[in-house]
């Protein structure tokens, strides 16, 4: 093998490079920009070789890389994708979509100056947080409202503001992770209190908490496990049983729901996940929920509860550090808003109008859309439907299977993942399925006018328009 050192002086210089006609081109339009893109693009090589010790690419390839650079950094990097995955709340795509009241909300108070914290009957000073807490009231029955910057944020601080150097006592069975980065016991500690775990991680009885409780104790805590669920042998305490108990031993009980439903979809065929009223009805203290899960609001976390506690939460100084932003309170209240009126907000918040869409509806969607290709993609691959299953997602109603139908789709000259590659690299990015040697379109996620996008979007994938051969993955891609 050569060294590496060698293998460097191979690389062309920045200007060397900066003096072929295409980038020079490109100079002519943002000369800085073509410097920043060489150097970094050499910057990837030199590290590349320094690491494997593999041969430089010639400067014609140097200069393509260089270029679809340039391109990709014209673009925004957070960029409207289209989910074809069926999963409704797909975390990493950004969970719920909003609803057009609010969008139009968060965009009002992106543009125009508001009263976030001015209060317009006195002329003085407001709080933020009073804008959505008598509609959540109103809404949950809870006695007091605090909305923060996510869920785990509201856990966080309601653990830090309640039970910092005292005892909080949960189940085994409890102690869940969330997401990569969301591990209850780590998030416990983190907020200054002791954990005590109880029972088993199947089977969690109430003279268990019992049994724990002491002096010490600030708070019983519940949690959702949300992704998952423990079956077969097992017992869990319920919310009425912990109640009951925290009121006998004057402890209050905290829930971190996770999800946080407003409204029952049991007539919908959707069932296993409980109702934020419905909770707080059964007397939990303090119980706290996100904002873009199943409530198909902005990202926020949501905590409600009895008034003095709500009111020691809001004092603690980390409230202003985990506090939610002007835009996002102005969703949440559109989003909120909405729910005065059950069956609107089913049709009106995206979220919910996906869970609950009819397999019928979806099906003829299906066929439709089936259509539409079979007739645009012609012999470069094979269009039917099928039906499957979709997802709520975010870690909300796990065990939910939700009957749906997705187009298929068989490519004749290419591999069903290079095609799925393709998809993620067409503009807007498409990502779907791939299952069984097919691609799949589910078109429970498909919001209005994305369906008409489709075609264009297979056709640039399955003739590899725009797709640069031999660089896979990472810049290998121009968009236009
Ligand atoms: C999702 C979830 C969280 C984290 O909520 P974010 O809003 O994502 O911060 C915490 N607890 C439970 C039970 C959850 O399901």
């Amino acid at each position: 093998m050569e060294q590496p050192k060698n293998l460097l002086r191979q690389l062309p210089a920045v200007d060397q490079l900066l003096r072929h006609p295409l980038l020079q081109e490109l100079s002519q339009k943002d000369h800085n920009l073509v410097v920043a893109c060489t150097r970094q693009v050499l910057a990837g090589w030199r590290e590349k070789i320094l690491a494997a010790g593999i041969e430089p690419p010639d400067p014609e390839e140097l200069v393509r890389e260089i270029r679809n650079r340039y391109k990709a950094s014209g673009r925004s990097s957070v960029r409207a994708v289209i989910n074809a995955t069926g999963i409704v709340l797909h975390t990493n795509m950004g969970r719920a979509i909003l609803s057009q009241a609010a969008t139009e909300a968060a965009l009002m108070a992106a543009r125009r100056y508001t009263n976030l914290e001015f209060d317009l009957a006195r002329g003085e000073r407001g709080s933020r947080y009073e804008h959505v807490a008598g509609l959540l009231q109103e809404l949950t029955g809870a006695e007091a409202a605090l909305v923060v910057n996510n869920n785990a944020a509201a856990v966080y601080l309601s653990l830090a503001a309640l039970a910092a150097g005292r005892e909080t006592i949960i189940s085994r069975g409890q102690l869940v992770e969330i997401g990569g980065s969301f591990r209850v016991p780590e998030v416990m500690a983190q907020s200054g209190t002791r954990l005590v775990e109880v029972g088993t991680t199947n089977k969690t009885y109430l003279r268990d908490y019992e049994a724990a409780m002491g002096p010490d104790t600030a708070l019983l805590l519940k949690v959702h496990p949300s992704n998952y669920r423990i079956q077969g042998f097992t017992h869990e305490v319920t919310t009425a049983e912990l109640v009951d108990l925290g009121r006998r031993r004057q402890v209050p009980v905290m829930e971190d729901l996770g999800s946080g439903f407003l409204v029952d979809l049991e007539n919908y065929g959707i069932t296993g996940e409980p109702t934020v009223q419905a909770e707080i009805k059964q007397g939990v203290d303090l119980l706290t929920f996100s904002g873009d899960k199943l409530l198909g609001g902005p990202q926020a976390g949501i905590i409600l509860g009895r008034r003095e506690l709500v009111a020691a939460i809001a004092r603690h100084p980390l409230t202003r550090a985990l506090r939610v932003d002007k835009m996002t309170l102005a969703a949440l209240e559109a989003t909120l808003r909405a729910y005065r009126n059950p069956d609107r907000a089913v049709q009106e918040i995206p979220t919910l109008a996906a869970l609950v869409a009819r397999p019928e509806a979806l099906r003829r969607q299906a066929e439709q859309l089936q259509a539409l290709l079979a007739g645009v993609l012609g012999s470069r691959a094979r269009v039917g439907i099928k039906e499957i299953t979709s997802q709520a997602g975010g870690g909300s109603l796990p065990l939910t299977e939700l009957p749906s139908w997705g187009v298929t789709i068989k490519p004749e000259q290419i591999t069903v993942d290079e095609l799925g590659r393709r998809l993620r690299h067409t503009d807007p990015p498409v990502v779907a399925r791939v299952q069984d040697e097919t691609l799949i379109l589910d078109v429970r996620t498909l919001l209005p006018g994305e369906s008409e996008e489709l075609p264009r979007a297979l056709v640039e994938a399955l003739d590899g328009i725009n797709d640069s051969p031999g660089n896979h993955e990472n810049v290998g891609w121009e968009a236009n």
